[in-house]
């Protein structure tokens, strides 16, 4: 069973502080101040007096001292409705990043933490995972090669940083004429904003992009906004990204490895970049015939051949036509509240847990904030925030933030944070998949309940973060568990297996498509963390000019791929490597996926123990045998 924690009262549940921009640097200048001295504590233990409770534990509380502050600080970078908060953020954030290499690399500490005797499995993972964290900071390097990397991390966080501010902020508006919104709902055309002339004003907000991609009947009015679209970041991101590149070669050549890739995957399940090549080979072998077959069905629905900018308008149209499902009308099946209330609901069955709605101070009035507790003991689990719909300057996409981390040692409880970019009034069926998707890794986060801190739930091996989050997604795909949604929307249509097999039909057609492109995404990253990496755009146009739809001249993807720039370099072919253990883990529930039991057992098995053993150890625990990646091929070819 899952141990909690008692119940607490109201004015003591751990809460995200709205900060000022003032209170940003302040608090980030105390934060680093009181580490620092924690950690010079550690420094300061003898050699021959050392523990696992004098190193290991301390260590753990100096980094809470960190995550108190820069958890609600890297949120509000991305979500507060105020730029100078936003903005003192990114300051905040480059020097939290430089005293984090900077303390990585101190041989002091090395040396401490490598004396600790380990007398717990969690112990024993946390000392390695500290190891690691110095060796691969630098610690063991020459002095030149050591500052040279802390140089090279200050710089490539700076970078990632304005890639992201780059797209966040970006305010270009794009005008159609009323006979270019042709074939839009009316709900749409109500919602956006008019100029004077009458004609529609629209940004890049997903609210106002998707509809129109696929619903527009004008191909040149969607081919303008798609190139748009591309072009969000450019033309800096794409110097951005060419810079991020040659900073991360030039880390793999102080390691002496022959790729960043190689510096990467050490330390993810894979464990080499040769094994990353091998699966996505794997996966190019059973994806290349299914999108042909798929494309060439859009083909035909078109009487020519299709172009990106009308995958998703006729993807739609097929949709419509072949399984009578059509994307606009679902909202009226999934009321976005309604929708957040029955994820909320399914939570709580599968898992034993419960969510009480509580008034707090949140950065935007639309954020709203729920306890969650132990159903069985009514005992204190943590705390989410949910901010649903899109605002100027916030986040773009859909994430999750695990803004505090859970430890027993210091009974902290933890809280995470769902950012969306919802339509207010209802959600397609994709939409209600990246709800699930993303609340999979807030119940990640909520449900860990480690020793340490550092293992809280989000914490474990990148390539498999994606796993509880894309196993979740199934939810929306099965009548147990959809048809509890009318208990939260008794006006709704009713959710009958007749939908639900026509939606899964629906969303089987495509899957060609779909993890053709996934591939391609995992290829590019690789080449751009290979030993020999070239330009971004030239090696994107090379590689999308290879692909059926090839090339679009105008267009720069690469300058939007946020997560590149970011923490997910030599990364991307996760979300793959991981969709393959989400969908054997979803197998373990056999025909009910409301199974509680199973549930629990997941629970108990997996979320609980964030990153206190390796993701495969605690995997092939709770399937009781190794993984299969038949359930992911299978779903490739459209079985
Ligand atoms: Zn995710």
């Amino acid at each position: 069973m899952v141990q909690t924690l008692p119940r607490r009262v109201a004015d003591e549940r751990p809460t995200i502080p709205i900060l000022t921009a003032s209170e940003v640097t302040a608090i980030s200048a105390a934060a680093l101040d009181e580490a620092r001295k924690r950690l010079q504590q550690i420094e300061a233990v003898p050699l021959d007096q050392i523990t696992p409770a004098n190193v290991l534990d301390e260590w753990d509380r100096a980094t809470i001292v960190l995550e108190d502050a820069f958890g609600p600080i890297s949120l509000l970078n991305s979500v507060h409705p105020d730029k100078s908060v936003r903005d003192a953020g990114d300051d905040a954030i480059i020097d939290e990043s430089s005293f984090v290499t900077e303390l990585f690399q101190n041989e002091q500490l090395y040396e401490r933490v490598r004396s600790v005797p380990p007398t717990s499995i969690s112990e024993k993972q946390l000392q390695k995972d500290l190891l690691e964290a110095f060796e691969d900071s630098g610690v063991a390097l020459p002095t030149e090669k050591r500052a040279r990397f802390k140089e090279i991390s200050e710089r490539t966080t700076e970078l990632a940083q304005e890639f992201a501010r780059n797209i966040r902020e970006n305010d270009t508006r794009l005008t159609f004429t009323p006979d270019e919104c042709e074939g839009l709902p009316p709900s749409w055309l109500e919602r956006v904003p008019r100029d004077e002339n009458g004609n529609i004003v629209v940004g890049f907000d997903y609210p106002d992009y998707i509809p129109f991609m696929t619903n527009s009947r004008d191909e040149r009015a969607r081919k303008r906004y798609y190139i748009a679209y591309t072009n969000r970041g450019a033309p800096r991101n794409l110097e951005i990204l060419d810079e991020i590149v040659a900073l991360r070669k030039e880390i793999a050549q102080l390691y002496g490895v022959p790729s960043f890739a190689h510096y990467v995957t050490k330390r993810r399940m894979v464990e080499n970049p040769e094994t990353v090549m091998k699966f996505l080979d794997e996966v190019r072998s059973v994806v290349t015939e299914a999108e042909m077959r798929d494309l060439a069905q859009l083909s035909e629905m078109k009487g020519e051949n299709i172009n990106r900018w009308d995958m998703l308008f006729y993807r739609e149209r097929l949709r419509e036509k072949r399984y009578a499902i059509d994307q606009e009308a679902l909202r009226k099946y999934f009321p976005t509240s309604a929708a957040v209330s029955w994820m909320l609901d399914i939570s709580e069955r599968l898992y034993g847990v419960r969510f009480e709605r509580v008034d707090l101070p949140t950065w935007h009035e639309d954020v709203v904030y729920f306890d969650v507790l132990d159903a069985e003991s009514g005992g204190f689990i943590g705390g989410v925030y949910l901010d649903l719909y899109p605002r100027e300057g916030k986040y773009k996409h859909a994430a999750a933030w695990p803004v505090r981390g859970v430890s027993r040692k210091t009974a902290r409880q933890p809280i995470s944070a769902l950012v969306t970019n919802f339509n207010r009034d209802g959600l397609t069926h994709d939409e209600l998949e990246t709800l699930l998707h993303e609340f999979g890794h807030v119940l990640h986060g909520i449900l860990s309940h480690t020793e340490y801190n550092e293992h809280s739930g989000t914490s474990v091996e990148r390539d498999f973060v994606e796993a509880p989050s894309q196993m979740f997604e199934e939810w929306a795909s099965r009548l147990e568990s959809l048809q509890l949604l009318r208990q939260h929307c008794p006006a709704c249509p009713e959710i009958d297996e007749s939908l639900v097999k026509r939606l899964n039909a629906a969303a089987k057609f495509g899957a060609g498509i779909d993890y053709g492109r996934q591939w391609l995404y995992a290829v590019f990253d690789m080449s751009l963390s290979g030993p020999a990496p070239r330009g971004a755009l030239e090696t994107w146009s090379e590689m999308e000019g290879a692909t059926p739809m090839g090339y679009v001249e105008g267009t720069a993807f690469p300058a939007t791929f946020e997560h590149i720039a970011s923490g997910y370099a030599a990364g991307y072919y996760g979300y793959m490597w991981a969709k393959v253990i989400a969908l054997d883990l979803v197998s373990a529930f056999g025909a009910d996926l409301m199974n509680q039991s199973v549930g629990r057992k997941l629970r108990e098995i997996i979320l609980s123990r964030g990153s206190e053993e390796p993701a495969r150890d605690l995997v092939e625990r709770f399937l009781g045998r190794p993984v299969s990646s038949d359930a992911f091929f299978a779903r490739i070819i459209g079985e």
